[in-house]
């Protein structure tokens, strides 16, 4: 069975075509600056590459060139599209109603669609890519779309309820939903896997340490609370984004600086975070040389990082009462020793011991706490493709 997995943004179409026999991917690509001009970059399993500009007025076309890059171009993997069992997409909100993935009906479109209010940026484009594949893949093709917010439906009311007068709740459904889940669901699982216990009966702190960041409280298989809310800004402190902050400091500023809603905006999600502490880049990669190199704000960035991620993990231990393991995945999480290590340092009450040879590898899941440490702590690289491949086939199967 041959799944292709699509995960579309406003501007860009990524996609892996999955072979579900071995969950190896056969092909993977991204279809790149739609709405602008447009530029597909598509590899093969074997290496042949595929890289042109091309014209993508919409998603429509981009998927064109997808099908032609996969069937008809010099590093094609497959003959016709009738070859593919299923397409998985990504979708980032589907709010409280959706704690599961499903098949996709026009109903199940317009319901994204009519989500975009909760997610701007992504959901709305996520509806046009539905479409746009619709009219471009045969219609024997089956279409599963996997939520991010899903994992995080099991969270109890005193973890998604802010303190705001209910009627905004009623009003605007206005509460936490968290978002990742796809990549918390598949880290725990794993880990559950590695500890050699039943998911359900583990408690597992996951941290998604990217660009966007965001950890979760994973108790018996279930998401019982993560740091994002009702949209990926709260929580950690991000590459461009704030994360919790004084809701006070939003209005103070609007005044002082004759801010708009949207300009604000701009300010908490792109130009905070460990950018707007450091005043280097958003990059962590940057972050850390600029503060081995001395500079005191990049220092100071990383320190409010590693802080904070630590409060979380001590939070969600209190909230599961007890922890098995910690997890750490995504850019960051599964490449800067540096960080793990000094996010670590403050879980010695935990009885957590790094091995800090261990702790310098890369690229595979493995376990990186001492033998000695009383909480296992472990580093596994996340796939939320395979997720979604292995959502879609099990919707097929049945
Ligand atoms: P997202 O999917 O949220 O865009 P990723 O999970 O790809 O983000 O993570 C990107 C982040 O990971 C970047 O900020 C990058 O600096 C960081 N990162 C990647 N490799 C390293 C590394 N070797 N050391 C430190 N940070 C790294």
């Amino acid at each position: 069975m041959i799944i292709l997995v699509v995960n579309a943004g406003s501007s860009s179409l990524k996609y892996q075509l999955i072979d579900m026999a071995d969950e190896s991917v056969i092909a993977k690509g991204n279809c790149d600056r739609i709405g602008i001009d447009g530029h597909i970059a598509h590899k093969a399993a074997d290496g042949r590459t595929l890289d042109e500009d091309c014209a993508f007025p919409t998603h429509t076309e981009a998927f064109m060139k997808l099908v032609e890059a996969l069937t008809v171009s010099d590093a094609k993997v497959i003959d016709s599209m009738d070859q593919i069992s299923a397409v998985g997409h990504r979708i980032v909100q589907g709010a409280d109603i959706f704690d599961k993935s499903v098949l996709v009906t026009d109903e199940i479109i317009d319901k994204i669609d009519e989500l975009r209010e909760l997610a701007p940026v992504h959901n709305h484009a996520h509806a046009l890519a539905l479409r746009a594949c619709k009219s471009v893949i045969p219609a024997n093709v089956p279409q599963v779309v996997v939520f991010d917010t899903a994992f995080h439906q099991t969270m109890p009311e005193r973890a998604y309820m802010y303190a705001l007068p209910y009627e905004y709740y009623e009003k605007y459904k206005i509460r936490r939903y968290g978002f990742h889940g796809t990549s918390h669901r598949f880290v725990s699982e794993e880990v559950a896997k590695m500890l050699g216990r039943p998911y359900e009966e583990t408690k597992t702190v996951t941290c998604h340490l990217g660009n966007g960041g965001s950890i979760c409280a994973v108790r018996n298989g279930k998401s019982i609370d993560t740091t994002m809310g009702f949209t990926p800004l709260e929580g950690l402190v991000m590459g461009t984004r704030a994360g919790d902050i004084d809701a006070a400091v939003i209005t103070y500023l609007m005044e002082k600086e004759n801010l708009t809603a949207a300009e604000m905006d701009n300010i908490l999600n792109k130009q905070s975070g460990v950018l707007g502490i450091s005043g280097v880049s958003s990059d962590f990669r940057d972050i850390e040389e600029a503060s081995e190199a001395g500079n005191a704000r990049a220092g100071m960035a990383l320190d409010v990082f590693a802080y904070k991620v630590a409060k979380r993990i001590g939070a969600y231990t209190a909230a599961m009462n007890g922890v098995d393991a910690i997890v750490f995945t995504a850019g960051l999480g599964e490449n800067s020793a540096s960080t793990r290590k000094e996010i670590c340092d403050y879980l010695g009450y935990l009885g957590v011991h790094i091995d800090s040879y261990n702790n310098s590898l890369r690229g595979k899941a493995m376990e990186i706490s001492a033998p000695d440490s009383r909480v296992r702590v472990f580093v596994i690289p996340t796939n939320e493709e395979l997720v979604i491949a292995r959502d879609t086939k099990e919707l097929l199967d049945k």
